[in-house]
């Protein structure tokens, strides 16, 4: 087939433009000559290169860039960056011209992204030890994370072009990574794609299936939805409300998820879409507006008293803010209505992106996205914890629903549901949790192990006499606590096994046996055991025996006279 070079050139120019026009908004002084400047670089590099598709390959970085732009609501550095993601890895260029045309800081991100492609997409299937790096990679500069995220996204957006073993391979990992950073950094509208467009390769059918049946029942739901909305349009424009309301149908994924793990059919759920309703109001006037909305709405339709989540008073720690409740609607069946403001909106679809542009105080970012990422850090900064076992505890930690506690004086803290009393003392202080001796709940004592549940008060009572115990890392469930008690365990056997040194000294010297590294490292092999540090734990709680060092003895002095002894004991005995 011949290629139309002229109309792929404009082509290129067509989707660069369109480019420019989804982040002109966001634009500042000298932005656009710069990331002028990056599409002609990633053109000029990428001129060879074609995707699987047969495309030109810079329809890729323009894409993820456009992505990054429009859906995330980055900024200019961050669409620069993404115009360049692949240059590094996959041309000529190298980071040090990235760095001498764009300076350090663009190549800074260009490295992260690079080393992050370079663990995930060429290992046959993510490691625990990868992931972990990529987390310490993103931790440094979330704007790399974010355009992986986008990258990713195109990807899964043009998944048709790949080889099935290739397809089922990116669709997991997305599902398995990508899919929950989404949902941590609140960006929903991203997190549904992905994981929607997951499901389409690894299940198919039941996504097929899916589809098919929400098409079907489509007309019967439109008029459904709008029989319920009508009369609510009315009474809102009346009150002088600026909004707009709509029915928001369920992800093809979370559909799927229901039916698998609740083991009912897709006839069987009722909550197949929500009524969002998104009011235009000024800042401080958000919350009062919101309940305003919902006592209308609850004035016309009877809402479900146990299914009120008040998302704005605490908003979940990935940002997300909206008033829900449960009514009844029309023929008797059940409706979630969603409450929100326009910018609360954008928060829950492109999350803290474009939070940032609100200018939200320096406190309120320390309290979520910083925060997070803190905590991040923090679990990546002990250099021995296991890797998998550090791969559960974040993967719960990112999956798992939040409560909110509170201290004696009233500040709120944010802890994953499940969490007990003690995993409460480790987040205050490691101090705490450290010398905790039990809570007090609501005033009433409880154990360590306790179970907290949100709205709970919480006051820890410590001894200094107290110390971790083995025990204890089964009273919790956060990877901070965790990490925290394993380390206060570790340090205690380390004491433990000083005192065993000099206890197995003075048993080796009654074996006539000398004391050097030698004769302790050829114990250890002796007895099986993986290093001294054990071998000096055993003797310190009493569990090296002299008969022991006797066998070592004999061993030390003729090792082949007592294997065979060992071996063929009959034929000597004959
Ligand atoms: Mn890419």
């Amino acid at each position: 087939m011949q290629i139309d070079l002229e109309a792929e050139r404009k082509e290129i120019l067509n989707r660069y433009k369109a480019l420019i026009q989804a982040c002109k908004r966001r634009l500042e002084k000298g932005d656009k000559e710069m990331i002028r400047k990056a599409f002609e670089v990633a053109v000029e590099s990428h001129k060879e290169m074609r995707r699987k598709s047969g495309e030109p390959y810079i329809y890729h970085p323009i894409a993820v860039a456009h992505i990054c732009a429009e859906e995330i609501g980055l900024g200019a550095t961050a669409i620069v960056c993404a115009l360049l993601h692949d240059t590094v890895e996959d041309t000529d260029l190298t980071l040090e011209d990235i760095k001498g045309l764009f300076g350090p800081k663009v190549a800074a991100i260009i490295d992260g992204l690079t080393k992050i492609s370079g663990v995930i997409d060429q290992s046959s299937s993510i490691q625990a030890e990868n992931f972990r790096k990529v987390l310490l990679t993103m931790a440094e500069d979330i704007r790399v994370i974010l355009i992986k995220l986008a990258d990713r996204l195109h990807n899964m957006r043009t998944l048709e072009h790949m080889k099935r073993d290739k397809q089922m391979k990116i669709a997991s990992e997305t599902l398995y990574l990508y899919a929950p950073l989404a949902h941590r950094l609140g960006l929903n509208a991203i997190k549904s794609e992905l994981e929607d467009l997951s499901l389409k390769y690894t299940d198919d059918k039941g996504f097929e299936e899916i589809v098919s049946k929400l098409e079907e029942t489509e007309p019967e739901r439109k008029k459904f939805i709008q029989k319920f909305i009508e009369p609510l349009q009315e009474i809102l424009k009346e009150q002088g409300f600026k909004f707009k309301m709509f029915g928001r149908p369920k992800s093809i994924f979370s559909i799927y998820n229901k039916i698998k793990n609740k083991g009912v059919t897709f006839e069987e759920i009722y909550d197949l879409f929500a009524i969002r309703i998104v009011i235009d109001t000024p800042l401080d006037q958000e919350k009062s507006d919101c309940w305003k909305v919902y006592s209308i709405i609850t004035d016309f339709y009877h809402p479900s008293p146990d299914r009120l989540r008040d998302w704005i008073s605490t908003p979940k720690s990935n940002g997300y803010e909206s008033l829900h409740t449960t009514v009844m609607g029309p023929e008797g069946k059940w409706v979630e209505v969603q409450i929100r403001t326009v910018r609360m909106d954008e928060l829950a679809e492109k999350g803290y992106a474009a939070h940032w542009k609100y200018k939200e105080s320096a406190a309120e970012k320390e309290n979520n996205l910083e925060g997070w990422l803190r905590k991040i850090r923090e679990m990546l900064e002990n250099p021995d914890a296991n890797a998998l076992e550090f791969l559960d505890d974040f993967k719960l930690n990112l999956f798992s629903d939040e409560i909110f506690v509170f201290t004696p004086k009233g500040d709120m803290k944010t802890l994953p549901s499940g969490a007990t009393a003690l995993d409460f003392a480790f987040d205050i202080h490691t101090k705490i949790g450290e010398h905790c001796i039990g809570a007090k709940v609501n005033h009433k004592l409880v154990p360590l192990s306790y179970e907290i549940k949100s709205g709970d008060q919480i006051e820890i009572l410590t001894s200094n006499k107290q110390t971790p115990k083995e025990d204890w890392i089964g009273y919790v469930i956060t990877a901070r606590a965790k990490s925290k008690i394993k380390n206060a365990l570790k340090e205690q056997r380390k004491k433990v096994a000083e005192e065993g040194k000099e206890i197995l000294e003075k048993k080796f010297y009654k074996a006539k046996l000398d004391f050097t590294l030698q004769n302790v490292n050829d114990f250890c092999k002796f007895l099986h055991l993986p290093n001294s540090l054990e071998l000096f734990y055993r003797a310190a709680v009493g569990n090296v025996d002299a008969k022991e060092i006797k066998d070592f003895v004999k061993h030390k002095e003729d090792p082949e006279k007592q294997l065979q002894e060992k071996q063929i004991p009959k034929k000597l005995s004959n």
